[in-house]
């Protein structure tokens, strides 16, 4: 199953690179154009990662990763900040907010797709197997096998 990215970022251009690469990458990606819609945006769709645009119009970046860090239904969630700032105390607020990491624009495509696989969560692991189904008790012809998952393949 696809991971989720939510991708939280004013500017159109920026929006569509971040998603058609992380589609590109089997991802699936969900844009939000506006930054007050993050946060219920983040609840509805559950993703694995969130991608962060910090200088936004009406609420920036660094008060939505606050606020999500600050709920415990979303402060699981790794946070990818992306800015234009430079300030080395700009890169500090961020991460004293809870970003779990910082990455200054321009960024490289490469880059990009790097950052997101270090913050993805490991995969969880496949389900156990189902228990085989017990053996009849009296008989002489052999039990059928069960058929277990791996036969489908
Ligand atoms: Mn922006």
């Amino acid at each position: 199953m696809a991971k989720r990215v939510l991708v939280v970022e004013d500017n159109e251009l920026n929006l569509k690179l971040f998603c058609d690469l992380l589609r590109a990458h089997q991802f699936e990606a969900e844009p939000v154009r506006d930054g007050r819609e993050a946060v219920a945006r983040a609840r509805d769709f559950d993703p694995q990662l969130v991608v962060m645009d910090i200088q936004m119009p009406h609420i920036t970046g660094l008060e939505i990763i606050q606020h999500m860090k600050r709920d415990p239904t979303l402060r699981a969630i790794p946070i990818m900040a992306v800015t234009a700032y430079a300030g080395r105390d700009d890169e500090e607020r961020i991460r004293a907010a809870g970003a779990n990491a910082y990455v200054s624009k321009p960024i490289g495509l490469v880059r990009f797709m790097e950052e997101v696989r270090a913050l993805m969560p490991a995969e969880s692991p496949a389900p156990a197997p189902a228990p085989a189904p017990a053996a009849p008790e009296t008989g002489t012809e052999e039990a059928p096998q069960p058929k277990g998952p791996g036969l489908l393949f």
